[in-house]
Order: structure tokens, then C-alpha cells, then sequence
């Protein structure tokens, strides 16, 4: 099933009779192993559409780390980030761990429904037209919680809380 490696003078081809594509040596000629067809080299356009709209899966991971970027600028917006950042009080760890974690689980808040993102259909110059929804924001202040207390030192758990009658303080 796997076809040879095409050379650097391969180019693209397709079959004239049910649309399989290949690739075609200079000056080789060749029939299609699932109609009989020949193929032939792909017309310019054709060549376009075939590599930019059937891309590869690797051009795909591309769009990961952006797609990231996004989810990033969109949930710590208007201070939002700086502010939680703040108020979980997390002294050796810098601004940029807590989001290299925390935008991980806005992800997985995304992913499981926690959470939900407005993106419009095409971009806006707009702020307001992207917006993140924490529908459960308990969970998210635990999730975000859980996330980072195993960063705190052991000397800093034992400490008292600052919120005075604390129920789970015995
Ligand atoms: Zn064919």
C-alpha cells in the first residue's frame, strides 16, 4: 500500500478517470491501479488546490500553538489573567508558568464543556465579539487550585490561611 518515494523531479499527477492521486517521473508514463486510467501531470491550478486544500496532517499542528495564543488572549483579558494570578498568591512562580498551566486547563474546560469560547465566524476588529464563558467558575477556581498546589512548598501549606475561620482550618 505504501507508494516508492518520489524524486525531487516527481511531480504531481492525477488520474484522468476516478481522480487518484500520484506522482509522475519525468518522461514516465503510467496507468492507474484503480480504474486502468493513465494519469497525468496535475494542470497548475489543480496542483495548487491538491497541496493547499488537502493538506497534510503535519501543516495542521501548525494552527495548535496560534489556536493556544488565542485562548491565552482571550480568557486573561481586560486583567482577568494578572487578577487570578494575584489571588492565588503563588510567590516562586512566575506570570508566564501560570500560563504556560492555566491556559492548558482552559483548554481542557473547552474540551469537557466547562467552559466555552465566542469566536466569531470571521475575524473582528471588535473585543467584545470574543469572549470565554467560565459556565462553571467553581470548578475552574478548583481545577486552577488543584493545578498549582503541588507547586507551593510543604512550609507554606502548613501556613494559616489568610481568610480568618476558615471551615477546613481544624
Ligand atoms: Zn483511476
Amino acid at each position: 500500500m505504501t507508494a516508492p518515494t518520489p524524486s525531487h523531479s516527481a511531480r504531481r499527477a492525477i488520474c484522468d478517470g476516478c481522480g487518484a492521486r500520484g506522482w509522475l517521473e519525468p518522461g514516465e508514463t503510467r496507468q492507474c491501479s484503480e480504474c486502468g486510467a493513465p494519469y497525468r501531470h496535475m494542470a497548475l491550478l489543480e496542483g495548487f488546490i491538491d497541496r493547499w486544500f488537502a493538506p497534510l496532517p503535519q501543516h495542521v499542528s501548525e494552527f495548535y500553538p496560534r489556536h493556544l495564543k488565542l485562548i491565552e488572549l482571550m480568557w486573561t483579558a481586560e486583567g482577568r489573567g494578572r487578577e487570578m494570578y494575584e489571588a492565588l498568591g503563588l510567590d516562586r512562580v512566575s506570570y508566564a508558568q501560570f500560563l504556560s498551566r492555566a491556559t492548558p486547563l482552559v483548554v481542557r474546560g473547552l474540551e469537557e464543556g466547562w467552559i466555552q469560547a465566542q469566536i466569531p465566524a470571521a475575524p473582528s476588529p471588535d473585543p467584545a465579539a470574543y469572549q470565554i464563558h467560565f459556565l462553571d467558575a467553581d470548578r475552574w477556581a478548583e481545577e486552577l487550585t488543584e493545578a498549582f498546589s503541588a507547586n507551593i512548598p510543604f512550609d507554606e501549606r502548613l501556613r494559616p490561611p489568610a481568610v480568618e475561620g476558615d471551615p477546613d482550618l481544624t
